[in-house]
């Protein structure tokens, strides 16, 4: 189906481990992204019995070499030195016609050298809300892994209870973190880190490769790519849920899809995850996380960037603080299209925040405020709570020269109708996890590959629970 390269595989040995999949009783395949094994150029994709033994582990494809990567990361801000992939393996590289080259990993496939107590396997619910989630983020067009397959194994998982098994099968550009560097330079391992950050630069940075300092220029890349990418993030009420560096693709791709969530009410202290409850991963602390992460990143680059480290720490300090004023700018950017602004003013962050002020004053729905912002630039009634504001924005919208037409039409481009609520996720895990019924699954993959687009089909899952839950939790998917 697919032919295998192994770039990654070609790092240092202590990069990674080598090692198949440990087979399961009874696979079943549950979904398969046809499209996007087409775009990956996939040939004579077999039958569903076969993908499911492919895709839960059980035949390893041929020109396959599956490995489990190391890695270190920073934990909820502790660091734990050695972490890596305790129940994924990567099968191989897949270039497509165009040359872009993605990482296949199967995630829930069995122990390895990395799963220190953990049983190496994954859950069924948690495997479709990455499928879900993923996708949905693929929809919004936010950079991120990819949902390719999901199989059920025909086993038992044991967590609180017993829950029915599976493995997810992720495409990404790569599954490099922060924290990969961090294992090589809290080994004190400088020939790994620089192979590494050489094989980060030719895979995702060339450009740095040409820069006077290869390694700053890629941590500056790894920063404007993570400025983009959390800045994105808020501009639909994404809430990561575990931003810990191991978490963090330096691809610039939301990955590692677990207490994951989408925000109703805005509200910036929004915290989902179970785990965390000190909101150190809360909406509105993300960009400053990913700032810290960044410093993270930049502390394992020390060694290439300077023999003496005082001098290295002068040098990429500035780049790590250059995070908040990328960041800055790229929200804005995110939020002139949200409001429907053609042009950029002075007092353009100021109308952005007091929207968003008004809106956590009123307990208003952070996504169809925005849609029906979108809506009342055509003429429709306005959203009720917003008072005065609604004043700013039409004298603001006034200075800009786009039709009324032209400015609807971007805005509902920029603000979606259709997000992965949380109940609704819910609804279509229960389903599938408790009566084996996929149909509420499959209802709502396909709702969420259309976000912007509202029609009969559509307009009973835009809107929020009744009776929002203010206890809801989300759960690691461990
Ligand atoms: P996560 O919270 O999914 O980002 O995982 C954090 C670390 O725990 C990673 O090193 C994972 O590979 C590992 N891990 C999570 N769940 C399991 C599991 N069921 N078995 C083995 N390792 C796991
Ligand atoms: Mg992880």
């Amino acid at each position: 189906m697919f032919d295998f390269h192994h770039s990654y595989a070609q790092l240092p040995e202590r990069a990674h481990a080598r090692l198949d999949p440990v087979p399961v009783a009874a696979p079943r395949l549950v979904a398969f992204n046809r499209e996007l094994a087409a775009e990956m150029g996939a040939e004579g994709i077999p039958d569903d019995a076969m993908l499911a033994a492919v895709f839960s582990g059980n035949t390893v494809p041929a020109g396959a070499r599956p490995i489990a990567l190391a890695y270190a990361g920073h934990q909820f801000g502790h660091f734990v030195p050695q972490l890596g992939d305790g129940r994924a393996l990567l099968l191989g590289e897949v270039v497509d016609a165009s040359g872009r080259r993605r990482d296949v990993q199967l995630k829930g496939s069995g122990r390895t050298p990395f799963s220190r107590g953990g049983d190496g396997r994954a859950a069924l619910g948690p495997v479709l809300r990455e499928y879900l989630v993923s996708e949905a983020m693929q929809a919004l067009g936010i950079p991120t892994t990819r949902a390719l397959a999901a199989v059920t194994t025909g086993e038992p998982v044991f967590r609180d209870t017993a829950l029915p098994g599976a493995v997810f099968t992720r495409v990404a550009a790569s599954h490099v973190r922060v924290g990969t560097f961090q294992y090589f330079a809290a080994r004190e391992d400088f020939a790994g880190l620089r192979a590494l950050a050489d094989h980060v630069i030719a895979r995702h940075y060339p450009q740095a490769a040409q820069a006077q300092a290869p390694y700053e220029a890629l941590l500056e890349a790894v920063v404007e790519a993570q400025a983009a990418l959390v800045a994105r993030w808020l501009g639909v009420g994404f809430i990561h849920g575990v931003m810990n560096t191991d978490n963090m693709a330096v691809s610039g791709e939301t990955i590692d899809y677990g207490p994951c969530a989408f925000m109703d009410a805005y509200d910036p202290g929004t915290v989902f995850s179970s785990i965390d409850r000190n909101g150190r991963y809360a909406y509105a602390n993300q960009p400053p996380i990913a700032q810290w992460n960044l410093a993270r990143l930049a502390e394992a680059l020390l060694p290439l960037v300077d023999e003496t480290p005082a001098a290295a720490v002068e040098r990429v300090t500035p780049v790590v603080h250059g995070f908040a004023a990328r960041f800055e700018r790229h929200w804005l950017a995110v939020m002139r299209a949200k409001l429907g602004l053609a042009s950029a003013e002075e007092s353009d962050a100021e109308l952005a925040q007091g929207l968003l002020d008004r809106m956590q004053a009123a307990g208003l729905d952070y996504t169809l405020t925005f849609r029906a912002l979108a809506e009342a630039a055509g003429g429709a009634p306005a959203p009720a709570g917003l008072d005065g504001w609604l004043h700013e924005w039409r004298a603001r919208l006034g200075r800009d020269a786009q039709s009324p037409e032209e400015r609807v039409a971007a805005m509902r481009g920029a603000n979606p109708a259709v997000i992965p609520r949380n109940h609704r996720v819910e609804e279509a895990l229960a389903a599938a996890v408790e009566r084996e019924d996929f149909g509420p699954f499959e209802r709502l993959r396909v709702m969420l590959a259309q976000p912007f687009d509202v029609d009969a089909d559509t307009a009973a899952f835009l809107a929020p629970p009744v009776q929002p839950d203010p206890r809801y939790r989300t759960f690691c998917g461990t």
